[in-house]
C-alpha cells in the first residue's frame, strides 16, 4: 500500500492529470508531473512539474527515481521508455495495457481473441517495399474496405483519439479517398454500427483484485468529440448492468491496475459492442466529481495506491457539458451568469488558449430527473454559446 505522504507521478500535464492532481493533494499525496510542454493544467498543481520530451530516458529516470508510483494520463505515452520507470518504481496500469490501448490493431486483436463483443474489422498493413502481402490478407487498402463492407469507419492504428485519423466511408468516391488519406499508414477497417446509444463506464481495479465500476454513462458527441454525458443513461437496466459487468471482466482480463474507460455502442436490439477502451479516467466520467460519492480521479489514486476503492452511489441524476474552445469564439464566456444557476458546477483546466476543437473545461449539472438536467444543461450552453 502507497500511502498518504507519498508521491504520486503523472506523465502528461493535461486536465486529466489536473484533476488527479488535485485528487491526490485532497488524500495528501505529493504530486509530480512529467510532460514535454511546460506550463501545464496539471503542472499548475503539482508540487514539481519536470518538462522534457517522453523519450529522454535521463529526465525520465529522474523522475521516476522520486516517485512511489507513476501512473498516466495520456495515452500516446511512448511505451518503449517506461520500461525505465518499471526497472526503478511501480508504474500503474502496467505498460502492457498501455501497449495494448494505444493502438487500434492491438485493441481490436486483444478484444477478438478475449472473446469481447466488438465490431467486425479487418487491418491493413501497407507492405513494405511493394513486397507481396500475406496469404489471405488483402493487396491494398480498397480491397481490406471491401473485405468489412461499406458503410464502414477507417481508422489509423496510431494515435488516434476523440475521432482523429477516422474516416467514414460510404461509397466508391470515399474509398478513393481514404486510400489517399491514409497511403503508408497501418489502418484498422470497422463496420459502420448503427447503434441506438453510445455509453461508458470507467472502471477500477486494485492489485488485489477489488473491481468496481462507475454507472454506465450516455455520451452525445459533436464531430466525434464527446459533447454531452448523461446520468443515469437512457438505457433498459438489463442493459447498464450488462456493461457494467462486461467492463469488470475486461478489467481483470487485461490486468488492470487503475482506472479504464470502456466505450462502448448499444444496438437497438440491446447488443453491447466495445468501440475502445483507455486504461486512465475518461472524459465520460467527470460527472463523478459532482455527483458520485467518489471521484474517478479519487478511485484511481486508491486503485494505484492499493487502498480500498471507494463508493460509487450516484447522488443524483447529473448532467456533465464539454467546453471546447469554440465557446470562447465571443470572447470570455459569461460565467457569472453560468454560476448563478443552482445545481451547476463548473470545471475549467486553465488552459491559455482556446482553440478550437480544445478541452477547455466542462460543467456538471444535477436535477431532480434527467431529463430536467439534460434542458437545463442544453440551455446553459447556449447562453453561454450566445453571451
Ligand atoms: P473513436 O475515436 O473510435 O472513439 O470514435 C469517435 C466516435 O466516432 C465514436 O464515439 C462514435 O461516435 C464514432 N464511431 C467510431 N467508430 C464507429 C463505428 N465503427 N461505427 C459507428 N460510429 C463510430
Amino acid at each position: 500500500m502507497i500511502l498518504p505522504g507519498k508521491t504520486i507521478g503523472i506523465l502528461g500535464g493535461g486536465q486529466l492529470g489536473r484533476m488527479l492532481a488535485q485528487a491526490a493533494t485532497q488524500l495528501g499525496y505529493h504530486v509530480h508531473v512529467f510532460e514535454p510542454v511546460g506550463l501545464s493544467p496539471a503542472g499548475e498543481l503539482a508540487r514539481k512539474e519536470v518538462n522534457a520530451p517522453y523519450e529522454d530516458l535521463a529526465a525520465l529516470t529522474a523522475f521516476a527515481r522520486e516517485c512511489d508510483v507513476v501512473t498516466y494520463e495520456f495515452e500516446n505515452v511512448p511505451a518503449g521508455p517506461l520500461r525505465a520507470i518499471e526497472e526503478l518504481t511501480r508504474l500503474q496500469p502496467h505498460r502492457l495495457v498501455l501497449q495494448t490501448c494505444q493502438n487500434r490493431s492491438r485493441e481490436k486483436n486483444w478484444l477478438k481473441e478475449s472473446g469481447f463483443p466488438h465490431a467486425r474489422f479487418v487491418e491493413f498493413q501497407p507492405a513494405a517495399g511493394g513486397a507481396t502481402p500475406p496469404d489471405g490478407a488483402p493487396a491494398d487498402l480498397a480491397a481490406a474496405i471491401r473485405q468489412v463492407g461499406l458503410p464502414c469507419v477507417v481508422k489509423t492504428a496510431d494515435f488516434g483519439y476523440d475521432g482523429k485519423g477516422q474516416l467514414k466511408v460510404t461509397d466508391e468516391a470515399g474509398i478513393a479517398a481514404a486510400a489517399a488519406r491514409f497511403a503508408g499508414q497501418p489502418v484498422v477497417i470497422e463496420q459502420f454500427v448503427t447503434f441506438e446509444r453510445e455509453v461508458s463506464v470507467v472502471v477500477a481495479r486494485t492489485v488485489g483484485g477489488e473491481v468496481r465500476a462507475f454507472p454506465v454513462t450516455e455520451n452525445l458527441h459533436a464531430n466525434h468529440i464527446l459533447d454531452v454525458s448523461i446520468v443515469p443513461a437512457r438505457v433498459p437496466s438489463a442493459v447498464a448492468e450488462a456493461a457494467r459487468r462486461l467492463a469488470c471482466d475486461l478489467a481483470g482480463k487485461i490486468g488492470l491496475v487503475g482506472v479504464l474507460g470502456v466505450e462502448m455502442f448499444v444496438t437497438s436490439g440491446g447488443d453491447i459492442l466495445v468501440n475502445e477502451l483507455a486504461p486512465r479516467t475518461h472524459n465520460s466520467g467527470h460527472w463523478t466529481l459532482d455527483a458520485c460519492a467518489t471521484s474517478q480521479f479519487e478511485q484511481q489514486v486508491r486503485a494505484i495506491c492499493g487502498l480500498p476503492l471507494g463508493s460509487v452511489e450516484v447522488k443524483s441524476p447529473v448532467v456533465m457539458v464539454n467546453l471546447l474552445g469554440e465557446v470562447w469564439a465571443r470572447g470570455e464566456p459569461d460565467w457569472a451568469g453560468l454560476l448563478a444557476q443552482d445545481g451547476v458546477k463548473l470545471h475549467l483546466y486553465g488552459k491559455a488558449e482556446a482553440r478550437p476543437g480544445r478541452k477547455m473545461g466542462h460543467f456538471t449539472v444535477r436535477a431532480p430527473d434527467v431529463v430536467e438536467a439534460l434542458a437545463l444543461a442544453q440551455a446553459c450552453k447556449q447562453r453561454l454559446i450566445g453571451s
